[in-house]
């Protein structure tokens, strides 16, 4: 009959409606929990390296002042924790340029090769500091025009050649290589033979403050959003980012760009 029937669709609509809201409620919550996981991941991270400048200064107020010599060294010491709180609030700070809605991307064309040669010369202070050579794979003795935003790009390599020397062997070797890839692109690879990272770990790496090792990590210097930033910047330019890794052995990160064609 009509009313048991508009009764029925009546409650099938109702109990839509009930589900929507539901689902709403739930993706609400999670979001909520993702924020409040954000900003405890936050303090934590800067934590750590306020108490230790607080801890400094109270020991030079106590009178460590008046030793020349260990003042000079927990002077050192203390802004050396400025330091890390520069470089966590600068991460923070273009983690959420990156996330805003559009990013300005400021595309051209340039040499990929030359730009991963001044990324060398950047880091090779750091690089040595283990003992870590970084390689091209190969001579490039031409130009790989690609296009994208220098900067970001740059950015990219810098945090993924910067963890190549982190997580690389003592005395080993970052391996970075320019290859084709598809039709239209290049695949830039960078390769260390470090410690690897277990399977289960791999699909959460590029989770802001995702850490294998928290404390290991820690130590090591960074902020925990490196990979993230990374991604970010890849997939504003519609890229791909890839990741292998055996464990115990080394890791692959790698990720394409659009190739300037015919030069
Ligand atoms: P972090 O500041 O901790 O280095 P990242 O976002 O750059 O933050 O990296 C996240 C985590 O991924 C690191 O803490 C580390 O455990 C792991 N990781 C990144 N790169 C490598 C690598 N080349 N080899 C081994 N582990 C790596």
């Amino acid at each position: 009959t009509p009313i048991t029937s508009d009764v029925e669709t009546l409650s099938k609509e109702v109990q839509k409606f009930a589900e929507l809201k539901q689902q709403q409620i739930r993706s609400l919550t999670l979001r909520e929990g993702y924020r409040r996981e954000f900003l405890g991941n936050i303090s934590h991270e800067l934590k750590t390296p306020l108490f230790t400048v607080q801890g400094y200064l109270l020991t030079l107020a106590d009178g460590a002042i008046n030793d020349k010599k260990i003042s000079q060294k927990y002077l050192e010491r203390a802004n050396k924790g400025v330091d890390r709180l520069i470089e966590i609030v600068r991460d923070l700070d273009l983690i959420s340029k990156l996330e805003s809605a559009d990013l300005d991307l400021n595309k051209q064309s340039f040499n990929i090769i030359e730009l991963i040669q001044n990324v060398f010369d950047l880091l090779e202070m750091k690089a040595k500091k283990r003992n870590i050579s970084l390689f091209f794979d190969k001579h490039y003795e031409y130009p790989i025009m690609v296009i994208g935003d220098i900067k970001r790009i740059e950015q990219v390599l810098t945090n993924l050649l910067v963890n190549s020397i982190k997580y690389g062997k003592i005395n080993g070797v970052t391996l970075v290589s320019v290859e084709h890839f598809k039709k239209d692109k290049i695949i830039v690879k960078i390769t260390d033979n470090g410690e690897g990272i277990k399977k289960e770990h791999r699909a959460r790496l590029f989770e802001r403050f995702y850490r294998v090792d928290q404390s290991r990590s820690r130590e090591q210097g960074g902020s925990g959003l490196g990979l993230s930033i990374v991604k970010h910047i890849i997939e504003a330019h519609n890229e791909q980012i890839f990741v292998k890794s055996k464990f115990k052995k080394g890791s692959e990160f790698s990720f394409t760009l659009e190739k300037l064609e015919k030069i």
